[in-house]
C-alpha cells in the first residue's frame, strides 16, 4: 500500500502488530513498527508500514481536498484502462489471472509480439488489470545519490571502480540530511531511496547515523540501496528505521551474473535478497533488460525469479551501455521490449507494485507515461544536488541532466500532471 493520505486507524490486532487504516472507505492493513499509535490517529502509511502521524486538525483539510479529487482521478482512469476489443487468447488467458497462470512458452510469446496493434493490446490488457485489481493510487518515491565510489566493478555500469574518468564525490552526513529536509519538508515526499556505489568510506555506524537522524525528524519511509553489505548492518540499519532496501538481482543467469560481476555470486546476492525479505524489509528488487548475451528465456525467468521474492516492489530496467565500461559497444536495450516485460510482470504478478525506473525514462519524454500505461504504478523523481546529479553517471542519458536550471519541482509538477492526465492519484507526495 502507498496512499500518503493520512488514513484513521480503526483497529489494531491484538499483538499490537497490524494497525488497520481507513481511507474513503477503503481499508488497508499496515505494520506499526516502532511508531506510537492508537484507535483513531490519522497516520501516513508508505509499503505496509505506519511511517508516522499528524494531527486530525492537519488531516481533515487534506483528506477534504483529496476526496473530490479522488473520485474525479478515478474517473479519468476507468475510462483509459478499459480493456481492448477482440484480444487474442493469449491476452485473454493473461487477463484472467492465477488460476490458469501463462506457461513459459506463452510468456516468451509476450515478449516476442512486434505487431504495433498486438502491442497496443498488449499494453491496454495489462493496465487494465493494473486498474482492476489495484485501482489508480501511484507511489511517487525520491532517489538521493549520496555516493558515486564504488569497489565492485560490474561490467554495465558507469561507476564501476574501473572508471577511472570520472569525477568521483561523496555527499558528507550533513549535505544528505539537508538533501532529505528539502525532500520532505519543500516538496512532501514521504518515501526515499539513498542509493550509493558499495562505498565502504560510510562505516555502518554513519549509516546508522544518518538514518537515525532522518527518522527522528521525518515520517518517511527509507529505502537504502548500498549494495552488498552484512547482515548486521542491515539489521542496524533496521533498528534506525530504515525498513526499506532496492536491491536487484540484475539476472537470474548465474553464468551471465558471474560474468557481468567479476568476483561475485547470484546465489549470495539472491541469499541476501530472500533473507532481507524474511527478516520484515520493505524490498524493491528486479533485473535489467537486454544485457549482452541475455535471452528471452533468461527474461522470462527473470520475471519469475522477481515474483518467487514476493517483492514490494518490481524495480527492472534497460540496460544502458556506457562509454567508458567493457561494455560500451554493446546495443541498448529499446522501449518496446522494457514496456513487454511491464506488461508481463502485471501478468504473471498482478497485484504488484512495478516501477518505471529513471533508466526508462532515457528513451524518450514520453517513457513515463508508456510505462503508466503498460502496466506499471510506481514513479522515482530524481533529487540528487544538482551539482552532484551529472557524476553520478551509472548510464549515459540520465534525465534532468540536460538543462542547467534543471529543480525537482518542475519534475514533480510534470510528474503530478502526467498522474492527473492519467487519472492517477499522486499518492505519495502528499498535497
Ligand atoms: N551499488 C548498488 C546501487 C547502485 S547501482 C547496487 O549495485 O545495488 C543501481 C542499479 O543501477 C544497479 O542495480 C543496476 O541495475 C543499474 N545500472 C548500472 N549500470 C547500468 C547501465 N549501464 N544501464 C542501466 N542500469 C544500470
Ligand atoms: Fe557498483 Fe552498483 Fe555499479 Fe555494480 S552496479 S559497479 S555495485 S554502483
Amino acid at each position: 500500500m502507498c496512499y500518503a493520505i493520512p488514513g484513521k486507524i480503526i483497529s489494531i490486532s491484538k499483538d499490537g502488530k497490524t494497525a488497520t487504516i481507513q481511507y474513503f472507505g477503503e481499508l488497508r492493513n499496515a505494520h506499526i513498527i516502532g511508531a506510537a499509535v492508537s484507535i483513531g490517529d490519522y497516520v501516513y502509511a508508505q509499503g505496509g508500514i505506519v511511517v508516522g502521524k499528524i494531527s486530525e486538525t492537519e488531516a481533515l483539510p487534506i483528506l477534504k481536498l483529496w476526496k473530490t479529487k479522488f473520485l474525479e482521478l478515478k474517473k479519468v482512469d476507468e475510462e483509459l484502462a478499459s480493456i481492448p476489443e477482440n484480444i487474442s487468447s493469449l491476452l485473454q488467458k493473461a487477463e484472467a489471472g492465477d488460476e490458469e497462470p501463462l506457461t513459459k512458452e506463452e510468456m516468451r510469446d509476450v515478449l516476442n509480439i512486434k505487431d504495433e496493434t498486438e502491442l497496443n493490446s498488449l499494453y491496454q490488457t495489462a493496465n487494465h488489470i493494473r486498474k482492476k485489481r489495484l485501482d489508480n493510487a501511484c507511489c511517487v518515491h525520491g532517489i538521493i545519490e549520496f555516493s558515486n565510489y564504488c569497489m565492485q566493478n560490474c561490467l554495465y555500469c558507469g561507476i564501476r571502480c574501473d572508471n577511472k574518468k570520472i569525477t568521483r564525490y561523496r555527499m558528507s552526513e550533513e549535505e544528505i540530511l539537508q538533501a532529505v529536509d528539502y525532500a520532505v519538508d519543500r516538496l512532501g515526499f514521504k518515501a526515499l531511496v539513498l542509493q550509493s556505489g558499495e562505498d565502504s568510506y560510510y562505516t555502518d555506524e554513519m549509516l546508522i547515523s544518518i538514518v537515525k537522524k532522518i527518522r527522528e525528524k521525518h515520517g518517511i519511509l527509507i529505502f537504502m540501496s548500498i549494495g552488498e553489505r552484512s547482515k548486521e548492518c542491515y539489521i542496524k540499519l533496521y533498528g534506525a528505521g530504515a525498513y526499506g532496501v532496492l536491491i536487484r538481482f540484475e539476472t537470474s543467469n548465474s553464468k551471465l551474473y558471474a560474468r557481468l560481476r567479476p568476483g561475485k555470486k547470484l546465489d549470495d546476492r539472491l541469499e541476501l535478497i530472500r533473507w532481507l525479505k524474511s527478516n520484515g524489509f520493505v524490498v524493491a528488487t528486479g533485473f535489467l533488460i537486454g544485457l549482452p548475451g541475455q535471452t528471452k528465456e533468461d527474461i522470462v525467468n527473470d520475471v519469475l525469479l522477481t515474483k518467487s521474492i514476493v517483492p514490494d516492489m518490481y524495480s527492472f530496467g534497460p540496460f544502458i551501455p556506457h562509454q567508458e565500461t567493457p561494455l560500451f559497444a554493446a546495443p541498448s536495450s529499446q522501449i518496446a521490449e522494457v514496456l513487454k516485460v511491464i506488461a508481463l510482470s502485471r501478468f504473471v504478478d498482478q497485484e504488484s507494485k512495478i516501477l518505471v525506473t529513471t533508466a526508462l525514462e532515457t528513451f524518450s519524454h514520453d517513457a513515463k507515461k508508456a510505462g503508466l500505461l503498460a502496466g506499471a504504478n510506481s514513479l522515482m523523481i530524481n533529487l540528487t544536488p544538482e551539482k552532484y546529479r551529472k557524476h553520478y553517471d551509472l548510464y549515459p542519458g540520465k534525465t534532468g541532466l540536460e538543462t542547467e536550471n534543471w529543480k525537482p519541482n518542475k519534475e514533480i509538477q510534470e510528474t503530478i500532471k502526467l498522474l492527473e492526465s492519467l487519472g492517477r492519484a499522486p499518492t505519495d507526495l502528499g498535497v
